[in-house]
């Protein structure tokens, strides 16, 4: 989360008067660094992720619960005074040898929620493979020097969500009551989000735009003995405190079989995985956030970590759906509820959710994979593109730009300041894609980039590491073999719906492109048909039809390839589902061949000259990716619904009780010790057995 401006933040009404102004200058302080930075060349392949965190009281010599610490604060400002982090002492000897050559030590930043902290490594990646030795040690690092700025009993998790955010009774440290007038929720309080203006302000203003609570309906997963239909038990039906509160009693806000939810809290109080890159230019930007957009939906599901919400077990493992509806301000009109009138149009998105846009110039990108149902702000287009921009990227701001500014501070309405672009980043900044195309900033001191939004947190740094290393060689994959991932839009969207299905990594099929090596067309045999139509060049050769270059595959095909799948199916016969049914599906089709993604990322490595220490070393992050799609290695959230599941106090009602929670959260600390001490638990097994040791070690 960028902008932590100062000032007095307009609410609702005020602000929306001024969103024309926010959007106008914002597109001028674009348009100042466009002209600015178009032409940076040579900029350096560096990259960098984020790391983000749950923070946690728990203590297990005594009974009292576990708990999300609301010392956020506390805990930045005892990072910041400690100016040499001095406690990098007390962390693990040999975390430190990484940091021996006075690399800069790890950053911090405050998150939406006061239970949340986020990690970045000092400065940015640079592009030797080597550095990518240093990413685990790092996040370990960071994971220790946070821990020891905490209090004994709080500690840092990386857990996407927390169980029971919102169940009934006692679920912050300190324990603040419910139904403050920021959020109007039912379950939650107004000091859950960070206390910073700018955070209450976001939430109360995407409610007061929507004109009504965000809701966050996610299916229960139905077990034995859950009663069915299923009424949410948690929620107030009765509820008077709010005129919000009749969306409950009268307007079927919370419907039968679904965990309801009602505060920004819920989806933006998750913590996730991001990886942003530098481009040397911004032609190979654009390629980069093209390319990789199509890989979001499959790295979701590889990374799937989320499936309990509320005290409940969800029929969903990601988290992505409930952020989009956690911050989806979309007013009646825009949903297409009523007939428009004060608004200027139906939008079929919510600010928080896939990609609408392709924005590269590559002339593989055919008119056929752009989104049909694109807004656009036609002014703003044109005003773009008398400014310089290209067609094609006009389009993609000209879209992010339909949305109005949340959060703006009268101090900042007083003129337009060109060396700033504070109100092109309020833009830009909630528009929650799961791919960011970041121009530099105003002072063009660094490159155009882009950030790769999907993934769930691991609970284990190997694995954080694994996948940040996985997205960077995939990234220099495409780079170097000059891959073609293009699929359309509509099906990466259909895609990231796939994704949230329960085991959809093993489960599901995705829409792949067949022929990730499909030759690009040089300009020279274009005969002059490079003429823009709607943002996007005709193609100057004949393609065949565009359902002819996808189809659906199996994880496990589009990460290690047709024959491994072919093989690892056929080795498993039936496949086991996590509650244990059997079941029997061809996921691997006879036809044509798909090479699997690690097998590029293994050739890409061949061809170039990497040592065999560090070839090793990347391989076992390899390892851990490959298996996951293989289903060898579990996911997060089938390893949770597994731990769940073989609790004794688990009652098969899909109720993840306070006490569940509690041993949950202690087996994600005793892993996350382990491995700081380095005594293993680098990745989730995928082993009953090895979980009930677990269990059994922390009930003792
Ligand atoms: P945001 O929260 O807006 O995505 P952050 O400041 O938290 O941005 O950092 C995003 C990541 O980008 C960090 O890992 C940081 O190290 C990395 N980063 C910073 N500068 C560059 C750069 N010039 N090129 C690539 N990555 C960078
Ligand atoms: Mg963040
Ligand atoms: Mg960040
Ligand atoms: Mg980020």
């Amino acid at each position: 989360m960028g902008l932590l401006a100062l000032g007095t933040a307009l609410d609702w009404p005020d602000a929306k008067q001024q969103a024309h102004l926010v959007r106008a200058w914002g597109i001028r302080q674009l348009l100042e660094i466009w002209n600015k930075a178009k032409g940076k060349e040579r900029d350096a392949l560096l990259w960098g992720d984020e790391v983000e965190y749950l923070v946690v009281t728990y203590s297990k010599e005594d009974n009292s619960p576990v708990l999300l610490s609301l010392r956020q604060a506390d805990i930045l400002k005892a990072l910041a005074d400690d100016k040499s982090l001095s406690a990098k002492g007390g962390c693990v000897p040999d975390l430190q040898h990484v940091h021996k050559q006075n690399e800069p030590l790890p950053v911090f930043h405050p998150e939406f929620g006061r239970f949340m902290l986020e990690a970045t490594p000092g400065k940015p990646w640079g592009i030797e493979f080597k550095e990518l030795l240093k990413v685990e040690p790092d996040m370990k690092l960071r994971r220790c020097i946070a821990k020891d700025h905490m209090l004994p009993n709080e500690y840092p998790i990386t857990l996407t969500t927390f169980p029971r955010i919102g169940s009934p009774g006692v679920f912050t440290d300190p324990f603040y009551p419910v139904s403050g007038p920021r959020l109007r929720s039912q379950f939650v309080p107004d000091e859950i989000a960070n206390p910073h203006i700018r955070f209450p302000t976001l939430a109360a203003n995407i409610r007061a735009r929507r004109g009504r609570k965000v809701q966050v309906n996610v299916p229960v997963f139905r077990d034995e003995k859950t009663p069915w239909p299923w009424k949410d038990p948690t929620v107030n039906y009765d509820l008077h405190n709010w005129p919000e509160d009749e969306d409950v009693r009268s307007g079927g806000a919370a419907p039968d079989n679904f965990i309801h939810m009602d505060a920004m809290a819920f989806g933006m109080g998750s913590c996730c995985l991001q990886i942003t890159f530098q481009a040397k230019n911004v032609t190979e930007g654009r390629r980069m956030y093209d390319q990789l957009s199509p890989l979001g939906p499959i790295m979701l599901a590889l990374t799937a970590a989320t499936p309990v919400y509320k005290g409940f077990l969800a029929d969903t493992d990601v988290r992505w759906n409930q952020i989009s509806k956690a911050v989806d301000d979309r007013t009646p009109e825009e949903l297409g509820e009523k007939p428009l009138q004060s608004d200027r149009w139906q939008i079929p998105k919510s600010r928080y959710a896939s990609n609408s846009t392709y924005i590269s110039t590559d002339h593989r990108l055919r008119p056929e994979y752009m989104d049909p149902n694109l807004v656009i702000d036609p002014a703003i287009k044109q005003e773009l593109l008398d400014g310089g921009m290209d067609d094609r990227l006009a389009t993609h701001f000209a879209h992010l730009f339909i949305r109005d500014p949340i959060v703006i501070f009268n101090e900042d309405l007083q003129e337009l300041d060109l060396s700033k672009t504070d109100h092109f980043e309020n833009i830009q900044s909630t528009n929650w894609q799961h791919m960011r195309f970041k121009p530099p900033p105003a002072d063009n001191s660094i490159g155009w980039r882009v950030e790769f939004r999907p993934m769930e947190i691991q609970m284990t740094d190997f694995e954080n590491a694994a996948f940040a290393v996985f997205i960077v060689l995939i990234t220099r994959a495409i780079l170097s073999f000059d891959l073609n991932f293009y699929i359309p839009i509509a099906k990466v969207d259909e895609n990231m719906e796939t994704a949230h299905a329960r085991d959809a990594v093993l489960e599901k099929r995705f829409w792949f492109r067949r022929n990730v090596f499909s030759q690009r067309v040089s300009r020279s045999s274009a005969s002059g048909s490079n003429t823009p139509t709607g943002g996007v060049s005709r193609p100057p050769t004949p393609f065949g039809p565009v359902e002819d270059e996808y189809r659906l595959m199996s994880v496990n095909e589009v990460i290690n390839g047709t024959a491994y799948a072919r093989e690892s199916q056929d080795g498993r016969g039936t496949k086991r589902t996590w509650d244990g049914e059997e079941k029997e599906e061809e996921m691997v089709e006879e036809g044509d061949e798909f090479p699997g993604l690690i097998p590029l990322v293994e050739s890409y490595l061949d061809s170039v000259n990497v040592d065999v220490i560090t070839k090793c070393e990347l391989a076992t992050y390899l390892d851990l990716i490959r298996k996951r799609a293989s289903g060898e290695l579990w996911t997060a959230a089938k390893w949770i619904r597994t731990f769940v599941a073989h609790h004794p106090g688990y009652q098969k009602d899909s109720v993840v009780t306070e006490e569940i929670t509690k041993d949950l959260v202690g087996a994600v600390i005793k892993i996350g010790e382990a491995e700081q001490k380095g005594t293993g638990f680098g990745q989730l097994q995928g082993d009953v057995p090895d979980l009930q040791r677990l269990l059994g070690d922390l009930r003792s």
